[in-house]
């Protein structure tokens, strides 16, 4: 595929919007890592796409420890016992079965690029918590949809961590309490009927003004507000690129569009990104 002229560095303003973008195949994988190359500042902006290879199925989708049962709103954590213990015998069986979960090569690329300095950070809609796990810097990953990995009291607001409340759990029967003031724990994820929490979405914004590429990895884009993120890092100047099975309503803001597996297109291109360090070095002096 012939790799086009807006994949040549250019100065603000001489970046072509609103046309067309490249649609490549996974194996025009060096086209992302081109842009890779190029990019100081990366914000990564990852969806459930990048944790199927994981064996995390979308949420949408059917099956799965993450999927199984009706989610709880938060009415219901506030006022529904009976919604609250199944929601916590749902844990007792099947969190472990969540925390054993990997990071696959998609995680361990953004880490390989963090560690080299290319990556600002990572917004994520995930709450698997992969991203920490594969060894992201923490203070450097936003999760828009809260994590899994934590539960906090409805009332006094401390923050437990998952494993502890899974120790109890596995030790009794029944609905655990906080230990702090004896509130009415709830879920650390953005509940349905709850509004996205406003600091990670703060956080999320000012990434997305800092970027000069954006890299969406295995996200639809359809959520609000969290989808309008690449929008304002394109306004800001960023460059877009994605990786994804289907089409979004943002792919015509992209300069490259990947269709293919994140994990592998991610890690491929990180590589090839990586190993051209030393040649571009020497060619700028
Ligand atoms: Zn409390």
């Amino acid at each position: 595929m012939n790799s086009g002229s807006n994949l040549t560095p250019s100065a603000a303003g001489e970046r072509r919007q609103y046309a067309d973008p490249i649609v490549a195949a996974e194996s025009d994988v060096d086209l992302l890592a081109g842009l890779l190359a190029d990019a100081g500042r990366i914000v990564s902006f990852t969806g459930a796409g990048i944790s199927t290879e994981s064996g995390i199925p979308d949420y949408r989708g059917p099956g799965g420890v993450w999927s199984t049962g009706k989610p709880p709103t938060l009415d219901d954590f506030l006022t529904n016992e009976a919604a609250r213990l199944e929601y916590w015998e749902r844990r007792r069986t099947g969190y472990r079965q969540m925390a054993a979960v990997e990071p696959n090569g998609g995680h361990r690329a953004l880490v390989e690029l963090e560690r080299s300095g290319r990556l600002l950070g990572t917004i994520t809609q995930n709450i698997d918590g992969l991203h920490q796990k594969a060894g992201a810097d923490p203070d450097r990953v936003v999760e828009l949809h809260g994590t899994a990995h934590a539960v906090r009291c409805l009332s006094c607001g401390t923050v437990w961590p998952a494993s502890e409340i899974q120790e109890w759990l596995e030790r009794t029967t029944g609905e655990p309490r906080c230990q702090v003031c004896g509130g009415i724990l709830r879920s650390a994820t953005v509940l349905f009927g709850e509004a996205m929490p406003v600091e990670p979405l703060r956080r999320a914004i000012a990434f997305a003004q800092e970027a000069d590429l954006m890299l969406v990895i295995g996200s639809s884009l359809v959520v609000q507000p969290a989808a309008r993120l690449p929008l304002i890092a394109v306004r800001a100047g960023a460059r877009l690129a994605m990786i994804n099975r289907e089409s979004t309503p943002l792919d015509r803001l992209a300069d490259l569009v990947v269709r293919g597996d994140a994990g592998r297109t991610l890690a491929t291109a990180t590589g090839l990104a990586l190993a051209w360090e030393p040649f571009r070095s020497y060619a700028t002096g």
